[in-house]
Formats: C-alpha cells, structure tokens, sequence
C-alpha cells in the first residue's frame, strides 16, 4: 500500500500519518520529495482497509499495490492448481468436459442424456435439482428428488456428478452425494453460504456473478479458501452488458485474466452466456483454444419441451459433434482428459 500525502505537508503531519500506519502493525519507507510526500506500507495489508487512511486531512490518497487475496493469488502459488474430481483432473492441462440438462425432469430423461454424454467423451454430468429461477412462477426444480434421480443416474452409468446448492440447509447431503458442488451466479456473493463452503472438502464450482469484476470473483473464491477449503473451480458464465441480443455477453477474456490473477482452474459455461445453442459451439471451441481448462454445456435430448432453458441446449448429436471438435482442439494443445 502506498499512501501519498497532500502537498507540502509539514514534518508534524507526516509524523502523525505514520504513527497511524505503524498502529495497523506496519512498517514504512517515507520518500520525501520537493512537494510530495509518498509512504511505503511494508507488512501484510490484505486485513486493513485503506480507506482508513484517508481519514486523515494530510492524506492526498491511498494506492493498492497488492491484491486483496492471498490464497488464490498467483503471486503466492505459482504452479497451476489441479483439482481432484472424484478422480477427474481439472487445471493445468487436464480437462473437465461438464455436459447434461439444465434441470433434472425424470429420471428417464437424465440416463438417456448421461448415457449419450458420456459416450461422446464428457467426464462429469451436471443437471439441477434446486434451481434459482427469476419466476417464482417458474419450474423451481425437483429438490431432493433430483438429487436422488442423478445419485442414480451416476451410479447406473458411471459419472461424477455436479449440481447446484443453493442453501446451507443441504450442505451435508450435497457433501455426502455430489462430487463437485456448483455454487451459482446468483449466489456467488453469498458470503455465509460461502464460508460454510470452507468447511468441508468437496470441490466447488463457483460461477461468477453476473454483474461481478474479477476482483469481486477472486474474493469469493478466497472466502472459500480462507475458511479452509482450497479446492475451487472459476466458471465465467456471461456477464449483464447493454447488449440484449443474446441472454448475457460471454467474457473470454476472462480466461487470460484468472490465469495471471489466479492460479485456480476456469471454465467456461457458454450456454448461460449466449442463451441460444447455435452460439454454444463457436463459443466452447474459442475457449478451449483461449486456455479454458473445461466447458459446462447443456445438453437435453428433448429441447423442444425441456423445462427450463431448451433454448440454449444442445441435442445430444450436436453435443458430439462438438465434442470430437474439442478434443482436436484439446489434444492440439496438449491438453488431457481424465475419467473417473
Ligand atoms: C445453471 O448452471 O444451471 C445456472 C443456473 O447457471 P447460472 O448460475 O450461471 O445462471
Ligand atoms: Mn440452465
């Protein structure tokens, strides 16, 4: 943290400014120009919030020069993070190819699109027994039900599971059955729920928020973290724009930028973003070529009248035609898929 004073500030002031910060437990290095006067914080700032500082009337403004978060920064963990999926790799070159319906409807409906998944390459199958819909009018999904239809739907054909929580009144049963907890864009800063998160050790998919900055996101994975649980997974799953064309504007961008930021895996959900499965490929095949470790794609074998979200799914054989795209496209890069 770099904190400059106001000009020609007196010796008396800069004093005063630094026995506040040394009170926050920090050292400093006071640079003293002809009108300026810059401090230097040394120590751990993550804790204090800056704005503290400008209380102070000598004080011009207050520069951040290391990032919030710690855990899940880059800068303190190099190496990729490999997340361990009930013995699927995601991050670092190992792939997570997440496919299924928007919602769990029957069990029928589950097994026959987990069936076709799985033989067109996907390693985990998602669908959602609790949805967070913008109705209450809306199908609000089959709850427990569901859950039970996709624990056998997995047992049946062989693949680990991800679904959405969306309460901490079912995180046990989610930590018991479900491989890898989905956490939504609706309750990405939902900070309790967030640090329950932190106590036990199933992997999380943590969607960003739909009005979140990077910075927002990374924060909440570092909730997550700091209360103990380090395995996340980022999903950027578009984002609110003006433009209104498509459902949300999917932000590719976003992969370069975890990359550096973070050193977590980050997938790509490009159903949620365009909103219409005509955009899903192009989509998914960008992203697999910008460096996503993974894609989340809907996938329903009866659009037409899919309970929530037809619009944006894809039929199962155009799930496999895309599939044997991305695995070129994966396999080009150098990149693996694991089964479990
Ligand atoms: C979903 O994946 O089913 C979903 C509701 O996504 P999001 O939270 O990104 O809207
Ligand atoms: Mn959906």
């Amino acid at each position: 943290m770099i904190i400059v004073l106001k000009p020609h500030t007196t010796q008396e002031n800069i004093s005063r400014v630094e026995n506040l910060i040394k009170r926050r437990g920090l050292d400093t290095h006071i640079v003293v120009g002809s009108e300026m006067t810059i401090i230097g914080c040394i120590g751990d700032t993550t804790t204090i919030d800056p704005k503290i500082f400008e209380v102070d009337s000598s004080v011009d403004k207050v520069m951040h020069v290391q990032e919030p978060y710690k855990l899940a920064n880059r800068a303190f963990h190099p190496e990729n993070t490999v997340v361990d999926v009930s013995g699927v790799k995601i991050g670092d070159g190992n792939m997570a190819f997440i496919a299924g319906p928007c919602s769990v409807e029957s069990y029928e409906q589950v097994l026959s699109i987990a069936r076709s998944v799985k033989a067109s390459g996907a390693n985990l199958l998602r669908g959602g027994a609790f949805k967070p819909r913008t109705s209450p009018y809306s199908f609000q999904g089959m709850g427990l039900e569901g859950l039970d239809i996709l624990c056998k739907v997995k047992e049946e054909v062989g693949i680990p599971i991800v679904t959405e929580l969306m309460s901490s009144e079912y995180l046990d049963i989610f930590n018991e059955k479900v491989d890898l907890i989905q956490i939504g864009a609706r309750n990405m800063q939902n900070f309790d729920l967030l640090k329950q998160l932190g106590q036990i050790d199933r992997p999380i998919l943590l969607k960003r928020g739909l009005n979140a900055t990077y910075e927002e996101w990374i924060m909440s994975a570092e909730y997550i973290m700091a209360n103990g649980n380090e395995n996340v997974i980022l999903c950027e799953r578009g984002i609110r724009t003006f433009e209104s064309y498509t459902r949300n504007t999917l932000d590719l961008q976003s992969i370069p930028v975890l990359n550096k930021l973070t050193h977590l895996p980050v997938i790509i959900d490009p159903s949620h973003a365009g909103g219409k499965w005509w955009l899903v490929p192009p989509m998914a095949k960008a992203a697999v070529a910008a460096g996503a470790d993974g894609l989340m794609i809907e996938v329903h074998n009866d659009p037409e009248c899919a309970l929530c979200d037809g619009a944006q799914s894809l039929k199962p054989d155009k799930f496999d035609h895309l599939m044997k795209e991305m695995t070129q496209i994966s396999s080009a890069l150098g990149r693996k898929i694991t089964y479990a």
